[in-house]
């Protein structure tokens, strides 16, 4: 995505290890770029009967519905809570923030999220993956196959890209 890279390199601000991009991505959201994101991750997957893209609320949700409509599938993102732990309809994982240093769950509902389902995961950032190890950890729980996971921006020089690759994916 030579488009994206010029992006960031264009509007960009690096801030310590964070990158800003709340121009085209994070705040607002150019809808053409990450159109053409959607149809790029659309060109590696589309022969994987991909049935639905999951994310994180909540700014992967913007750029997982844009893609979406490529694949033509829904989107499900899953909630961050403190509330819910243990209700039967949720499928529901602990996460721990390296980012953000606290503790908070991730839920789906089970009816969403089944073992038929072939998903593709999508994300703004990857850093040190724990975003994306979450849903990866719902997948599991819902017995959903991971078919992929698309991030928008790949921060290499953190351990994320590492952990999710280890992982076969
Ligand atoms: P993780 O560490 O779980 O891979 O990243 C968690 C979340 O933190 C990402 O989905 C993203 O929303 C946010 N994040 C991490 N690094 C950056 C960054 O450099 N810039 C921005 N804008 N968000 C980031």
């Amino acid at each position: 995505m030579k488009l994206l890279e010029e992006r960031i390199l264009k509007d960009g601000i690096v801030s310590g290890n964070v990158l800003k991009i709340d121009s085209f991505l994070n705040h607002q959201i150019d809808v053409n770029l990450i159109s053409k994101c959607g149809e790029e991750w659309y060109r590696l997957f589309k022969d994987e009967g991909i049935t639905k893209i999951l994310t994180i609320e909540s700014s992967g949700i913007g750029i997982a519905c844009i893609t979406a409509q490529h694949f033509g599938v829904p989107v499900l993102f899953a909630k961050k809570t403190t509330g819910i732990t243990t209700d039967k309809d949720y499928h529901s994982v602990k996460v721990v923030s390296f980012t953000h240093g606290n503790t908070y769950r991730v839920v789906a509902a089970k009816q969403f999220l089944t073992s038929s389902d072939r998903v593709l995961i999508i994300d703004d950032f990857l850093a040190n993956g724990t975003g994306v190890k979450a849903l990866i950890d719902i997948c599991s729980l819902a017995g959903a196959t991971v078919v992929g996971c698309g991030v928008a921006v790949e921060k290499a020089f953190q351990q994320g890209g590492a952990r999710i690759r280890e992982r076969g994916i």
